[in-house]
């Protein structure tokens, strides 16, 4: 029989055997030898794991003997056998306390080249270090699984502990006003969206404020994260679709790009591209409203400090209304976030001659 043919096999009768209530798939995996190994993946909806028992050593076993039956047999006493592994998540996925869990191997560079290219690794001579997420030990024997280039695990850690910390800009109102007006026919104006998932955030001292999302829970999660999923992620705001870069103008009208340091667990894996990612996620659109943005903050700001206290609310007021409210989500954004710009310059400078 052939080993392809000899791994279906043994996942069908594996189906008739009383190993309890598991779903079967077969995997292949390259082990950090290099070796390409074929196996059962076990996923039981008791455990957060999935056992994997490989299946060379059973072919070789079937080719000597041609006794199918001892082979289901051993693999369905060997899973029974099991100890039953729960990885605490939580800890997995932060990296403050992951890191303590973090061992490292000697692998040969040449004889690993396409495990390599899925791992964060440093070359040393002729091989290269990685990095394995120590998960247990059972029977003396070390449970642990490689660290790999990062891929979103859809964990929600991003947007949880966000509190006063995602930013709500102009156009990224403009843009979750649509798409949830194209969900959800209830909400009926931008006033509305700000009262249910916003909250103010003063930034300047002179009054100029902007808005970020409301959190929810005793994790300060977005309100917007429903089972670790954006619910809004066609329209989420820039910070969220560039992140963990972040964009500022220099004065030359192009951008700097930072990286966000705040959460170590997102800079351990995958290479990329500032200019790449940016040019992703930071759409030419994005670009024009923060330029048009930064031009005006300066002027707005000095209007904001003469304003006389007597007529503070009113101008809290006007800055509400043309910097977040006062857009007709069926026009393009630009112009009319330009125009709005000009009339609130011209309302405070009305207020205070
Ligand atoms: S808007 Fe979406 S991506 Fe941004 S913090 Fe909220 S849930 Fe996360």
């Amino acid at each position: 029989m052939w080993a392809w043919r000899f791994r279906n096999e043994v996942l069908q009768d594996l189906q008739h055997q009383e190993i309890g209530n598991v779903s079967l798939s077969l995997t292949k995996t390259l082990k950090s030898n290099g070796e390409m190994k074929h196996g059962v993946v076990f996923k039981s909806p008791s455990s957060n794991t999935s056992p994997t028992i490989y299946l060379e050593e059973f072919y070789e076993f079937y080719q000597a003997t041609k006794d199918f039956d001892t082979v289901i047999d051993r693999l369905s006493d060997l899973y029974r056998s099991l100890p039953v592994i729960q990885v605490n998540e939580a800890e997995l996925y932060d990296y403050s306390t992951a890191k303590s869990r973090i061992i490292m191997k000697l692998v040969n560079t040449e004889k690993n080249r396409t495990f390599l290219e899925t791992v964060p690794h440093i070359p040393f001579q002729d091989l290269s270090i990685v990095y394995y997420y120590l998960i247990g030990k059972s029977d003396g024997i070390l449970l642990d699984m490689p660290v790999r280039d990062v891929e979103c695990h859809h964990c929600g850690a991003c947007c949880r502990h966000v509190k006063d910390s995602v930013p709500l800009e102009s156009l990224d109102v403009y843009r979750i006003a649509r798409f949830l007006q194209s969900q959800d026919k209830s909400l009926d104006s931008i006033e509305h969206l700000l009262s249910m998932y916003a909250e103010p955030a003063p930034i300047h001292e002179c009054g100029y404020f902007t808005y970020t999302l409301k959190t929810v829970g005793a994790d300060d999660a977005c309100i917007f994260l429903k089972d670790n999923r954006c619910t809004i992620q066609a329209a989420k705001p820039r910070a969220c679709r560039t992140y963990p870069l972040v964009a500022e103008p220099d004065d030359s009208s192009s951008f700097h790009y930072y990286l966000s340091m705040e959460k170590n667990h997102h800079f351990t894996g995958r290479k990329f591209k500032a200019r790449d990612w940016m040019n992703q996620y930071f759409t030419q659109e994005d670009r024009a409203f923060v330029n048009a943005d930064i031009s005006a903050v300066p002027e707005i700001a000095r209007l904001l400090r003469q304003i006389p206290e007597t007529h503070k609310h009113r101008a809290l007021f006007f800055f509400l209304l043309y910097k977040y409210t006062d857009f007709d989500l069926d026009q393009p954004f630009q112009e009319q976030y330009e125009r709005n710009n000009r009339e609130l310059i011209a309302s405070l400078e009305a207020m205070i001659s």
